[in-house]
């Protein structure tokens, strides 16, 4: 452990009897709570003044990682730019003082954002309608799933139980699939990443409700063959489903609505510069196709014919997959993102994400494997050193990349490949950040050659340097008193 940078625990720094703050006193018992809902011992709370709070808590936030502090290529995962206009605009009393509950002729401008950013949305995917209420992407493609559930038995259609997903997806894809009740079969990828036209034509059949997409794929290649499997799997009676986590690539270029996809995700806090880590808050609205309206869930923000908004319950929607209209905030700085690029500045990002990727790709293709051979998208994967003598691993580098100052990529994912590095840079890094990155990734490839030991026991400025992290997954020590 590095002590310069290590931050004791609040309770290390607890002294018996130091307050921040006074509360009244109040007796036990006296605010007529039943006895049987009463502590029994005091709470083991830190006792420390105000100055040590602000302090822990300031220096702790100074260890953690974020994009305001450095690159962050984390590929799948769009840690583009947070603009700060978008948190000017949610910081405005107009839209921080309200209430989910109060009446929608009170709320008419609220109401107005969320039925705006649908339209969009629906503009940009190239779908009917949207919903903005699911929580976040895993929760959208579950939603997206149960919709695709409630058509099949609206036809009577009770058979189909399976969904076909590709060996290359983003692991919430079967996850939210066996969540929503359905049985997952796997299609593999060809060489090239892209989906195995043979192998799914005999996985299609009567018992398919889904097949579920990313498009470009986890390893940043478009589906060339994208009309010929829309066509095979709705000729099954089946729909196509697209994991739009990350539409940065498509946008400006081409819609999932055009490539023939039936319901669809977009990752608010990815694609829309919404923030996001450590689990939220995000937004994962999902869109459907003109004739599945109906099943998107409630409640609905609707037009009246006298150009009001009001909230609406519908017969044969899915029932509520969010408190209230979900996460309101996030929805004000996708579209405050949305807004101040325009048209013009949305279809650039597309072009851009791709541009930045391929830079990167093509300056270290001769150090790095690249496996599947470019142009890629916003995206694409390396599998470790080229010169693999040195037994210098993925972990190994992505680790010596945080003594420089960068976050690591995306590791060991997809799992096509056995040492999988996965690099996102996005459209919002300037040329210089990405060359700044081209040299370190450089300088490390090389000195793992020449020394791979100091790679190998790298990072060396980080607060933890090699945690067991399988002891941290399986018994992950949450709380001070386990430590003692
Ligand atoms: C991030 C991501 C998801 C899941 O989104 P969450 O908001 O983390 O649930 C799904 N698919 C892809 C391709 C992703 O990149």
């Amino acid at each position: 452990m590095n002590k310069n940078l290590y931050s004791p625990l609040i309770f290390e720094l607890s002294h018996k009897g130091r307050t921040g703050y006074a509360l009244p006193e109040y007796g036990k018992g006296e605010i007529g709570l039943p006895a049987s809902l009463m502590r029994a011992e005091e709470p083991k709370l830190p006792e420390v003044d105000e100055p040590t709070v602000v302090r822990h808590y300031t220096n702790s936030s100074n260890n953690n990682f974020g994009v305001d502090t450095g690159f962050y290529p984390l590929g799948s995962c769009t840690m583009k730019y947070n603009p700060k206009v978008n948190e000017a605009m949610v910081s405005r009393a107009g839209v921080s003082a309200l209430h989910p509950a109060q009446p929608a002729a009170t709320v008419q401008g609220a109401l107005r954002i969320y039925r705006t950013l649908e339209k969009y949305l629906a503009e940009i995917g190239g779908m009917a309608e949207f919903t903005l209420n699911p929580f976040a992407g895993a929760h959208g493609e579950y939603t997206g799933l149960r919709i695709i559930r409630a058509y099949h038995m609206s036809r009577a259609d009770e058979a189909r139980r399976k969904v076909i997903v590709p060996d290359s997806a983003h692991g919430t894809n079967p996850a939210s699939a066996a969540m929503a009740g359905f049985e997952i079969v796997e299609v593999k990828s060809l060489p090239d990443g892209t989906v195995d036209m043979d192998d799914l034509q005999s996985k299609l059949d009567e018992t398919v409700a889904a097949m579920m997409m990313t498009n470009p794929n986890t390893a940043g290649m478009f589906e060339h063959n994208i009309p010929q499997i829309a066509e095979a799997v709705h000729a099954a009676g089946a729909l196509m489903y697209y994991d739009g986590a990350n539409l940065n690539p498509m946008l400006g270029i081409a819609r999932p609505g055009d490539m023939g996809f039936d319901v669809m995700h977009i990752n608010l806090h990815k694609t829309f510069s919404t923030p996001h880590g450590g689990g939220g808050p995000g937004a994962g609205p999902v869109g459907v196709r003109k004739g599945l309206e109906k099943f998107l869930p409630n409640p609905h923000v609707i037009e009246k014919a006298d150009g009001t908004l009001d909230v609406e319950f519908g017969e044969d929607a899915l029932g509520r997959v969010s408190a209230w209209l979900g996460n309101f905030t996030v929805y004000i700085k996708a579209l405050a993102y949305i807004l101040s690029l325009g048209a013009d500045g949305i279809a650039k990002v597309g072009p851009l994400s791709t541009l930045n990727a391929n830079y990167i790709m093509n300056s270290l293709k001769d150090l790095y494997l690249l496996p599947i051979p470019g142009p890629c998208k916003h995206e694409f994967v390396f599998d470790g050193l080229i010169d693999k003598s040195t037994g210098v691993t993925t972990l190994n580098i992505a680790k010596a990349l945080l003594d420089y100052g960068f976050h690591a990529p995306t590791i060991y994912f997809p799992l096509l490949f056995h040492e999988s590095l996965m690099i996102e840079p996005t459209e919002t890094e300037n040329l210089e950040t990405l060359d700044k990155f081209v040299k370190v990734m450089r300088d490390i490839a090389e000195t793992a050659v020449s020394e791979p030991e100091k790679i190998k026991n790298a990072p060396y400025t980080t607060p933890i340097s090699h945690p067991d992290e399988d002891e941290a997954a399986l018994n992950p020590i949450v709380k001070y008193a386990d430590l003692q």
